[in-house]
C-alpha cells in the first residue's frame, strides 16, 4: 500500500483521501486552508514529496525548500497580506510542536505577533 510511505494526515490530503480547501498547488507544492485557523489568514504550504521536517531535509531538497517560501509568498499576496505582512513558521519535533509528520509552512496573518513567540 503506498500509504505506509506518508502515513500522515497531509499524505491522505495529497492522495485525496481527505477533503482539503485547496490555495494554491503546482507540480511540487500544495497549500490549504488550516482546519483549525490561529489567525484570519492561516494557510499551509507543504511539499508533494513526503519530508517530516527539517532535520529529515537534505541538499537535494534544496530548490522544493525554496519553492515553499515562494508558494508561501503567493498564497500571502492573493491574501491581501502585503502592506501589513505575514509570519511563517516551521515546527521540526514534536518538543517544539509538531503535531504532522510531513514537513509544513504555516502562512499566519490578519492580526499582529508576539515576539519572540511564546
Ligand atoms: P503543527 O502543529 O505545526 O504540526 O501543525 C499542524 C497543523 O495542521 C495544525 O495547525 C492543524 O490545525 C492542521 N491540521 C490538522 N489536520 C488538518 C486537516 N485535515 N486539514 C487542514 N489542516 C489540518
Amino acid at each position: 500500500m503506498m500509504s505506509e510511505e506518508n502515513d500522515t494526515i497531509f499524505g491522505k490530503i495529497l492522495r485525496g483521501e481527505i477533503p482539503s480547501d485547496k490555495v494554491y498547488e503546482d507540480d511540487d507544492v500544495l497549500a490549504f486552508e488550516d482546519a483549525n485557523p490561529a489567525a484570519p489568514v492561516h494557510v499551509l504550504v507543504i511539499p508533494k514529496k513526503h519530508i517530516v521536517n527539517a532535520f529529515d531535509a537534505t541538499e537535494e531538497d534544496a530548490e522544493l525548500l525554496g519553492k515553499l517560501i515562494l508558494a508561501a509568498k503567493k498564497v500571502a499576496k492573493e491574501k491581501g497580506l502585503e502592506d501589513d505582512g505575514f509570519r511563517l513558521v516551521v515546527n521540526n519535533g514534536a518538543g517544539v510542536g509538531q503535531t504532522v509528520f510531513h514537513l509544513h509552512v504555516h502562512v499566519l496573518g490578519g492580526r499582529s505577533f508576539a515576539w519572540p513567540p511564546g
